[in-house]
């Protein structure tokens, strides 16, 4: 039979993408986006340029809504409380029922709280939507002292930002360096060390409780150090929203389990993005992906599934990050056993490439090194062969040996 209706339930990258890749792709029948957000937009801004003030509500939407309505994509402003899988019904928290043939559910991720007593303060805060980064930009002020928990990806570009816009910042990781498992070791160190150069105070510690006493909040850390702040903001991850999945009955762990169709344990519905994570037919679980081009991937591959038509091949994962000025990105995985390369560019580790143990290139990182990442994204999709001493060699052309 005919797909003749599909409701997405969550706007953001995946949700998005889905709904995109269905009109190219030729699907005529009913499409209804629901978010409690409304319009769709872009999350990586918020911690980069929408933070800063440089780009504007308007500049990071996906869309605007002519876009949306020449496509024949009905938004809808709400959230999802539950799901009838067997009967392909959404119902939404303000009571309304919606059904259609296929469900997707690309609800995303929520910020990770942190387990101490004072965390849930309301001044404690967090980044994953809009509307949290106008909480934090309110904060943000030059003097303004900024406390990060966390100095993963979105701590340390949060860092970054505030400093430029004038915080006094101070970022707490229990571990050094942070995001060993996402650009190795080197790189790690380096972009780690970057924080102390510019400014900002680094402390290697673990929360131990947060109290706040007119406007000033104290993060008391297990070894006995404490930091004083006018703001607490926790970066320490993301946890998948896979309220409606488990409340429906699907299959979930750290993830609305799927196949590489994007099929949930139940056959009318779908799911995408950060909230989804893919089980292969042997019951392996895949580590769940939590980067914007997965997102737009996993969307790309649900709009092909849900038309039978041929999946998409993405090659390796890809992400990038930016910080004091400086952009990073990787492919692949650097995480695991391996043989680690590094290039140098002007005496500093530049990019790091992960081998396997029969000499294949499994991942790569590599600072304001995009043609780098772009070259080893290809010889690692196309599984070329590469003598690790050309690739520390920085006076070899990647780009060369991709071919
Ligand atoms: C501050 C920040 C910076 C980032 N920077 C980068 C970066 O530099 N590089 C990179 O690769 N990745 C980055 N990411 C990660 C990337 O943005 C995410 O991987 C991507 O947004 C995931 O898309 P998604 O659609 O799966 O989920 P989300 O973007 O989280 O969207 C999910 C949507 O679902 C909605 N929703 C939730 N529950 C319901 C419900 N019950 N009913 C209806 N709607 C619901 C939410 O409101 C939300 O709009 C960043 C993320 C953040 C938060």
């Amino acid at each position: 039979m005919a797909l003749e209706s599909v409701i997405i339930a969550g706007g953001g990258m995946a949700g998005f993408a889905t709904a995109r890749e269905l009109r190219s792709r030729g699907f005529t029948g009913q499409l209804t986006l629901i978010d409690p957000e409304g319009l769709p937009y872009d999350r990586p801004p918020l911690s980069k340029d929408y933070l800063l003030g440089t780009r504007t509500r308007d500049q990071i939407l996906l869309a605007g809504e002519d876009w949306f309505r020449d496509r024949r994509i009905e938004v809808l402003a709400g959230r999802a409380a539950a799901l009838k899988p067997d009967e392909g019904v959404v119902l939404l928290e303000d009571g309304r029922e919606l059904a259609a043939d296929r469900i997707v559910l690309a609800t995303g991720a929520a910020a990770r709280k942190l387990d101490v007593p004072g965390s849930d303060l309301e001044t404690v805060l967090e980044l994953r939507n809009r509307a949290d980064a106008d909480k934090l930009r309110d904060v943000l002020r030059p003097g303004v002292r900024l406390a990060i928990v966390g100095a993963g990806l979105i701590g340390a570009e949060t860092a970054s930002a505030a400093l430029a816009l004038g915080a006094e910042v101070t970022l707490v990781d229990p571990v050094d360096p942070p995001l060993v498992p996402a650009v190795g070791t080197t790189l790690a160190r380096r972009l780690h060390r970057m924080h102390e150069e510019r400014g900002i105070r680094v402390l290697t510690g673990i929360p131990a409780a947060i109290t706040v006493q007119g406007q000033e909040h104290r993060l008391a850390l297990a070894d006995g150090a404490a930091v004083y702040a006018d703001a607490v903001l926790v970066g320490i991850g993301v946890v998948p929203e896979t309220g409606l999945a488990v409340s429906a009955g699907l299959d979930t762990d750290n993830g609305i389990l799927v196949d590489e169709h994007q099929r949930t344990s139940h056959p009318k519905i779908y799911a995408v993005g950060d909230a989804a994570r893919v089980r292969l037919p042997d019951g392996t679980l895949l580590r769940r992906a939590e980067h914007w081009e997965h997102a737009r991937n996993t969307g790309i591959t649900a709009g092909a599934a849900l038309l039978g038509q041929e999946l998409p091949n993405h090659g390796a994962p890809w992400f990038w990050s930016d910080r004091h000025g400086v952009h990073v990105e990787g492919v692949g995985s650097m995480a695991g056993e391996g043989r680690v390369v590094i290039r140098e560019k002007e005496g500093l580790p530049a990019a790091a490439f992960r081998l396997d143990a029969d000499g294949r290139l499994e991942g790569c990182a590599a600072i304001d090194g995009g043609f780098t990442v772009r070259a080893a994204r290809r010889i690692i999709d196309r599984r070329i062969p590469v003598d690790p001493a050309q690739l520390a060699d920085s006076a070899v052309d990647l780009r060369k040996l991709a071919r």
